[in-house]
């Protein structure tokens, strides 16, 4: 057997005995599985598995099957979603649901093509879902299989580094057992293969891994630097209820509610006021700055607080206590309300 395949079988032995019990990995049915893969790669796309457990929990309580999922409405996707963020996976996978219904006949594809013709499906979910809903020889690459290959195999970090891990990952793949390898290899660098101090010692292809041989681990965990960007949120309450506006500016808020929010090039309020509203008188209460991390940047954002305020009513409305909970908030205004509120008190 050679080296890839010998690799391959240690991890599936490992991954039958060491797997995490997560609710994506149990299943009535093949349709069951399908839906649970689905759902669950949508959910893990930019969070990790310890957030998206119960989110998965709620989402599956309520939505069982894709078809109950295309039937709904897109205002209770959401709801279930609130706080996951990035909500345009929501918004993707309510529409991947429909998509099968109506061209697959309710049943997840099951070619590499007609996956990634569904919204919000790229080459990794769709590998991802062949292998692991499918059992078909594919492995999607996400940042721990590219970790545990390019050490096992101590390839060089540079601009073929993908190609590489692709050719490596060829050699590795199985007649049969493909969902377990691919899971197996994540599982592995999630649980022992980390960025910093791998578990090598328990690790099960450690007699293969040059990097462990070699003591060589290229990739050590780098601190993300983030590009700041300055925002101004407005905070205005009236007779018990607050000012929200419908997010269509920021890609990353799209469609949810939040308090009126604006991008500014500094921190100078005054400018952007008079941008925002027709007339306002800024309050007296002083707001730390809110600092809040998204994918790629850092928002700082300053809270101001204003009274007698003149507004455009297409694109502003006032919503009180029991309002707010039938929207869908992001976990940005809700920390945006809780600072403001508790510097109103
Ligand atoms: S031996 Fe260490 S570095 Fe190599 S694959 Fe296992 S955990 Fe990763």
């Amino acid at each position: 057997m050679d080296m890839g395949q010998t690799i391959s079988k240690k991890i599936i032995t490992w991954y039958k005995k060491h797997q995490r019990s997560l609710p994506w990995r149990s299943y009535t049915s093949s349709s069951d599985r399908d839906y649970k893969v689905l759902l669950s790669e949508f959910m893990l796309q930019q969070t990790k598995v310890s957030t998206v457990v119960p989110y998965f929990n709620k989402f599956y309580k309520k939505f069982r099957t894709i078809r109950a999922l295309s039937k709904s409405r897109i205002t209770s996707v959401l709801k279930l979603w609130e706080g996951l963020g990035y909500y345009r996976r929501a918004r993707n996978l309510h529409q991947t649901a429909k998509l099968v219904l109506q061209k697959h006949n309710g049943k997840l594809p099951d070619s590499f093509l007609d996956l990634k013709n569904l919204p919000g499906i790229g080459d990794y979910t769709a590998s991802a879902i062949l292998s692991i809903a499918k059992d078909q020889p594919f492995i999607g690459i996400d940042g721990n299989v590219k970790r545990v290959i390019s050490r096992v195999f101590n390839l060089k970090h540079n601009k073929k580094l993908l190609l590489s891990i692709e050719k490596k990952l060829n050699s590795m793949k199985v007649k049969k057992g493909s969902s377990e390898l691919m899971q197996g290899i994540m599982e592995l660098g999630a649980l022992l293969c980390l960025p910093i101090r791998p578990g090598c010692t328990k690790c099960p292809i450690k007699s293969h891994c040059i990097s462990f041989k070699k003591n060589t681990f290229k990739d050590r965990a780098k601190k993300k630097s983030y590009q700041i960007k300055y925002f101004n949120a407005f905070f205005i309450t009236k007779n018990n209820k607050i000012l929200f506006s419908f997010n269509k500016k920021f890609n990353f808020l799209q469609g949810l509610v939040n308090l009126p929010l604006v991008e500014v090039a500094t921190n100078k309020h005054n400018v952007t006021i008079n941008k925002v509203f027709k007339k306002a008188l800024i309050g007296s209460s002083s707001v730390p700055l809110v600092k809040y991390k998204m994918s790629n940047f850092l928002m700082h954002i300053k809270v101001i607080s204003l009274s007698n305020v003149i507004f455009n009513k297409t694109k502003y409305f006032w919503l009180g206590q029991k309002d707010i909970k039938k929207f869908t908030i992001s976990t940005l205004a809700k920390k945006l309300l809780q600072v403001s509120s508790n510097h109103e008190k």
